[in-house]
């Protein structure tokens, strides 16, 4: 197809910059550039890759010339360049960075060094990136017409011969794994003109190994039936329209998503679905596979670097009808989009902590905006501000307020845990836990923190093992026999000596789950007990492992993080222990009552989802909390009520729009200085443009030092988002920081840490 042949160019370069540049193209290179190829350009004493976002609009002055095209077919469209504008301006971040942030990082897996002559004659050597290296190619063997009739030929050759006629042609793999040292008579075949050969680009496929069993589809119950009438609705009309599926724990929200995706796909669309990493199973991949035959793309961080690239070009060339895939999802290249689904909206992982600050959760609403899709939040907790969004209107509200088949919501209990003194388990929990046991039921028990011990105490000096490099103390990894740091990769060896005094009797305080596993099986010493957290699935499929052996039942007790909280559909669950709930509570944030009501109830939910009805113990020093009361009577409503009430007293969301700066450096004084200069400038600016905004601090923030780099921050609240909005602006464009300090604008904090 004849593409307009651009004599100018805009680019975006990966660089701190706020503004993209022009050049010009030389005659030779303008049939190969068109917007979304990278291109090599001079930039400034450097050579860098920018992308080509199209024409250059009103190019002035003198154009230096791009370098190189880089790729043959271009990455991204021109209505992902509209996106990709719109993420730049909302999260002042550069827009060449944000193009990469969206790009897969395997477009660049192998470079080579390249000599490029100039005009000039002058020669250059420099990083080429090719897109080609890194596809997989393999080898394909055919039978040669006429090779049926040979004659002559013997032994392993007459084999794979009579292989590849049975089979029409087989991979160079596929043969190496049939037979024996097949290199020679693969050889003397070819020589032979009997077999031709052919090398193909090949796909990385993450499933190889699993069966898919087709599923069919469930009958809705009324409530599911309503909410799927509206969505489906929405996606015949082709228009942006937002809905939150508010349904509780086990109301069957996935089996809505998978009704309204079949309906999309009727339509001939496509569909985006989001889910956390964490509830990114293999069972939920299964349920979708077993529904939907073929073209399912899966992104997720346990791909390699090739096997994502490998399913972005399946999205890329139109192969794939449904995309499933944790936050950077949100930029797989899907054209003709009908329906965005953001499983458990809630969550905080769908906010991006490093480079672009982007939220997904928030970029499908923005998304589905530009592209005019449906786009379904789903959550049983959704957030305080998307529920308020649908009381105003402004998102359609689909309630699923049961669970499937009449089944009761978990019968719960919380417990005030005061009186236990540092015992892990009180009685009541003990009981439960011992007569599901007897009843064959499994449990599941939560714990927030993982280790063994998580405050390190020398017991004759007195003396607190802290990170060097952060402001946290140190826990203790009893199977590693370290002393961890959970945010840096700093630890000791254990036992160790105590750094002040040379003592050797420390006292290993608090509890994670390490020390839970240890105390159950003493307890309960013929159940059979597993622990996910982190350490336990830190392998490669480390985390399905431990959920395939819940679903066998040979798992009667597991213990676990969040982790298990997470989107998993267990029937065999009958009790579910919260050991202790008060973690996330003590945390300095305003959204600390939030997460913990949604972590208690996700938790809660896993109770009672199969036939025999469900029970939850919850454990607490601070059992009289809203977040826990409220959560255990499963009453959203009343915890939204208390909630807002908080809200709009202290202007949070959704009654503010929030950003903050965080400056940071690993000189303590500059980082001080540093922050009290942003505030005033923030300040002054405020003044002079008249912007009504709050603006807290500089203060050191909770979390005052990661990674050796102290923090402080700036917290700006405003009512009007365009306000704040130019406020950041324009301290972006005058903030000249010294170069030891870094600063991140974070717009939309999910917290304040
Ligand atoms: P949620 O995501 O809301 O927690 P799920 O979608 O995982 O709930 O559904 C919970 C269970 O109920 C699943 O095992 C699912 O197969 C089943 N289910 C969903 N809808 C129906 C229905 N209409 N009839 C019977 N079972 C259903
Ligand atoms: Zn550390």
């Amino acid at each position: 197809m004849p593409h307009t042949r651009y004599q100018t160019i805009e680019v975006a370069v990966p660089l701190p910059v706020d503004r993209t540049f022009h050049y010009s193209v030389p005659e030779p290179l303008r049939s190969s550039v068109r917007t979304g190829v990278r291109v090599l350009v001079p930039f400034g004493r450097r050579k860098v890759t920018g992308y080509v976002l199209g024409r250059a609009v009103d190019p002035s002055g003198e154009l230096k010339d791009i370098i190189e095209v880089l790729d043959a077919e271009p990455l991204f469209t021109n209505r992902e360049t509209a996106f990709y504008r719109w993420i730049t301006a909302y999260y002042l971040y550069p827009l060449g960075e944000v193009i990469k942030t969206a790009l897969p990082s395997g477009i660049n897996i192998e470079s080579r060094r390249k000599n490029v002559t100039n005009d000039d004659g002058s020669i250059f050597t420099h990083e080429h990136l090719t897109t080609g290296k890194g596809i997989r190619r393999e080898k394909f063997y055919h039978a040669a017409s006429g090779a049926a009739d040979a004659s002559g030929i013997r032994g392993a050759g007459a084999r794979i011969l009579l292989f590849l006629l049975e089979n029409g042609e087989a991979s160079r793999a596929n043969i190496y794994e049939q037979f024996l040292n097949p290199s020679a008579p693969l050889k003397r075949l070819s020589e032979l003109g009997l077999i031709s050969v052919e090398e193909r680009e090949v796909y990385r496929d993450p499933f190889r190994e699993e069966d898919v069993i087709a599923e069919t589809y469930l009958c809705l119950n009324d409530h599911q039936a309503a909410a799927f009438c509206r969505i489906a609705e929405s996606v015949s009309a082709a228009e942006f329209s937002p809905f939150l599926l508010h349904g509780v724990t086990g109301s069957g929200k996935t089996e809505v998503y998978l009704h309204a995706i079949a309906h999309t796909l009727e339509q001939g669309k496509r569909a985006l679905v989001l889910t956390p990493e964490i509830a990114l199973t293999p069972q939920l991949v299964r349920r979708f596979r077993g529904r939907f035959s073929q073209g399912i793309a899966v992104l997720h961080s346990g791909l390699s670097v090739g096997e994502r690239y490998d399913e972005w070009r399946r999205i890329r060339r139109g192969e794939v009808a449904i995309v499933i895939g944790a936050r950077s999802a949100i930029f797989a290249p899907l054209e003709n989009l009908g329906i965005i689904v953001v499983d458990e909206e809630h969550e905080a992982s769908y906010k991006q902590s490093e480079g672009v600050t982007y939220n997904a959760r928030d970029l499908a609403l923005v998304r589905g905006k530009l592209e005019k899709t449906t786009v379904v939040l789903g959550s049983a907790t959704p957030l305080i501000t998307t529920f308020h969004a649908a009381k105003e209107g402004r998102i359609h509200y689909l309630p699923l307020p049961e669970r499937v088949q009449g089944r009761p919501m978990p019968e719960s209990r919380i417990l005030d845990i005061r009186k236990l003194k540092g015992v892990t388990f009180s009685p009541e929990l003990i009981a439960a836990i011992a007569e599901n046991l007897e009843k064959g039921g499994q449990t599941l028990l939560f714990l927030n923190r993982r280790g063994f011990a998580t405050f390190l105490l020398c017991k004759d000096c007195g003396h607190i093992y802290r990170c060097p490099n952060c402001s946290v103390t140190l826990t203790h990894h009893r199977a590693k026999q370290r002393h961890f740091c959970h945010y840096c990769d700093y630890s000791l060896p254990a036992p160790s000596v105590c750094p002040e005094c040379n003592g050797t009797n420390i006292g290993l305080f608090g509890r994670g789950t390490e020390r839970l596993e240890d105390e159950v099986r003493e307890l309960f010493p013929d159940a059979r007990v597993a622990r996910m957290d982190s350490d336990t699935t830190s392998s490669r499929g480390g985390h399905a492992r431990i959920l395939k052996r819940l679903e066998d039942g040979s798992i009667d007790i597991l213990i676990g993080t969040q982790m298990i909280a997470k989107g998993h559909d267990y029937p065999g669950v009958t009790l579910v222990g919260i050991v202790s709930a008060d973690a996330t509570l003590n945390i300095p944030d305003f959204r600390s009552a939030e997460r913990t009501f949604q972590l208690v109830s996700q938790v809660m939910g896993r109770a009672g989802r199969g036939d025999s009805p469900g029970k939850v113990i919850i454990q607490g020093i601070s059992y009289d909390h809203y977040a826990l009361l409220r959560a255990a009577a499963h009453d959203y409503q009343g915890f939204y009520d208390e909630e807002i009430a908080f809200r709009e007293d202290a202007g949070y969301p959704p009654f503010s729009h929030l950003a903050m700066v965080v400056i940071s450096g690993t000189a303590e004084k500059a980082v001080e200085k540093g922050a009290q200069d942003a505030a005033r400038s923030l300040r002054e600016e405020r003044e002079s443009l008249k912007i009504r905004a709050e603006i807290l601090g500089p203060a050191p923030a909770p979390l005052a030092k990661v990674r050796g780099r102290f923090r402080w921050q700036i917290l700006l609240k405003a009512r009007n988002r365009t306000e704040l909005k130019r406020l950041l602006h324009t301290f972006q464009r005058n903030w000249k920081p010294p170069r030891i300090l870094r600063t991140i604008i974070d717009v939309d904090p999910v917290d304040t840490l």
